[in-house]
């Protein structure tokens, strides 16, 4: 028999979370929850072992200090062997602009501002830690029919006919939330009519552990620090070159030769000589904001809540904030015995994150709008903006703190405490 959403047998299902989308934030979220000793089912429209594939995703993600502290209590962190690449220094310039900004870790201690990771190779280690966890069930590749989240229970049925029950489920599918529309939670956005083409290259010179932003016309070139192979570590960057909505096709059907020599034109000769490693990849960029965080026995988190523009790195930082917050709240709930989908254990998840991730994707799309045009009173305003940033040596340490994700109150989990 196909059970149905009015089966009772549903009622018993052990689960307590069902998590949607199994990415790099509802991943993590579901070794973390497992660990902490909930029973946890995952959901994901794509089998897993594709995520591993090299050319699955070509992005290398910018993970502040105190958000890595989110993927150490994940156990991901030993898994990503020597893959990851501290970032020491970074610097802010408006091309054609001899004023920039300046941050040095050395300033305010020994820690880096935050390290790359290149997005496969945290993939494989969510790969191996789910397959790890004992309370943690994937179900993958499975697609949703249907959620009701009337019941005492909420309720999930697959297109198979299968229906999983949970006390709550959290929608961590992305962008084009299913589960988000499912649960009657609207959101807002729009397009930047830019994409952001992304590719690896191999330089002459070290790298040094600098992070780059380069601020042209069409938007931001960021040139950011990856650990290349032994004997060249410091010789591989990540490139994100944001280019117009239109021209971005162009560019992605030039020859590797004719595509490296425009690349070289804004990439300037600083690291020498470059070489193209492996294709390139281009993402639509686009602002999105779900208009609450939670309905009845439903929350979202990542960017099925938040979608925001690449130019601060801040997208999957803002997620692992989200999980680092939800398994906080779920953790505490479950060992006072609280129904983990109440209201009351709901409440403080939205109250946790509401404002930190409106205030960054307002100050994402603030910083978009105000670098990526050429208009000269706006350039001129911007480099005095960054050149009195660089001079004021206390506001200066506040944004390298806001750098490091370590302002503000955080979650145990951004303190280097267990969930
Ligand atoms: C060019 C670029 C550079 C970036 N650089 C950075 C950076 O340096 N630092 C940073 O913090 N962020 C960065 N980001 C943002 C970051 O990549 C995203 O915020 C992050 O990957 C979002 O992860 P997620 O798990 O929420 O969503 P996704 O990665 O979209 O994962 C969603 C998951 O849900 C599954 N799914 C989708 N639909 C369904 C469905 N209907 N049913 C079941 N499963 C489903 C998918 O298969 C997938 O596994 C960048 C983004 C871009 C575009």
């Amino acid at each position: 028999m196909i059970p149905s959403i009015g089966d009772d047998t549903r009622a018993d299902a052990p689960i307590d979370v069902l998590i949607v989308g199994g990415g790099l934030v509802g991943g993590t979220l579901a070794v973390l929850l497992a660990n902490a000793g909930l029973a946890v089912t995952l959901v994901d429209r794509a089998d897993p072992a594709a995520g591993l594939d090299a050319a699955f995703d070509g992005r290398a993600s910018a993970i502040a200090l105190a958000t890595h502290r989110v993927l150490a209590a994940a156990g991901l962190w030993d898994r990503l062997g020597p893959g990851a690449s501290p970032i020491n220094e970074i610097r802010v310039a408006d091309a054609g602009s001899l004023l920039f900004l300046h941050y040095d870790h050395s300033d305010i201690g020994d820690a880096p501002f935050g390290y790359m990771i290149e997005n496969r190779n945290l993939r494989r280690a969510l790969y191996e830690a789910q397959r790890a966890a004992r309370n943690l069930t994937v179900v993958a590749p499975a697609t949703v029919a249907a959620m009701d989240l009337s019941g005492p229970r909420a309720a999930l049925t697959l297109a198979d006919g299968r229906v999983l029950a949970a006390a709550l489920v959290v929608g961590a599918d992305g962008r084009a939330s299913q589960a988000r529309a499912l649960a009657g939670i609207r959101a807002t956005g729009w397009t930047y009519r830019q994409t952001g083409i992304v590719c690896t290259v191999d330089h002459e010179r070290p790298h040094g552990f600098v992070a780059h932003e380069h601020f042209l016309a069409a938007g931001p070139f960021a040139i950011l620090p990856i650990r290349g192979e032994p004997g060249r570590e410091e010789h591989q960057s990540s490139l994100v070159w944001t280019e117009r909505e239109d021209l971005a096709p162009a560019v992605m059907a030039l020859s590797d030769d004719d595509f490296l020599a425009e690349l070289a034109l804004r990439f300037g000769d600083f690291l020498g000589s470059l070489a193209l490693v492996g294709p390139r990849w281009s993402y639509p960029l686009s602002l999105l904001l779900a208009e609450r965080a939670t309905a009845a026995r439903f929350v979202l988190a990542g960017d099925s809540l938040h979608g925001m523009h690449p130019i601060a790195g801040q997208g999957l930082n803002m997620g692992l904030r989200d999980v680092a917050v939800l398994a906080e709240v779920l953790a505490d709930a479950k060992r006072l015995g609280l129904d983990l989908g109440s209201p009351a254990v709901l409440e403080d998840y939205e109250r946790g994150r509401r404002f930190d991730n409106t205030l960054m994707l307002g100050m994402t799309d603030a910083l978009n709008r105000l670098f990526s045009n050429d208009v000269a009173p706006v350039r001129l305003a911007r480099d005095l903006g960054l050149a009195a940033v660089n001079a004021l040596p206390g506001l200066k340490k506040v944004f390298m703190r806001h750098a490091m994700g370590e302002a503000g109150e955080l979650p145990r989990l951004m303190r280097g405490r267990n969930v």
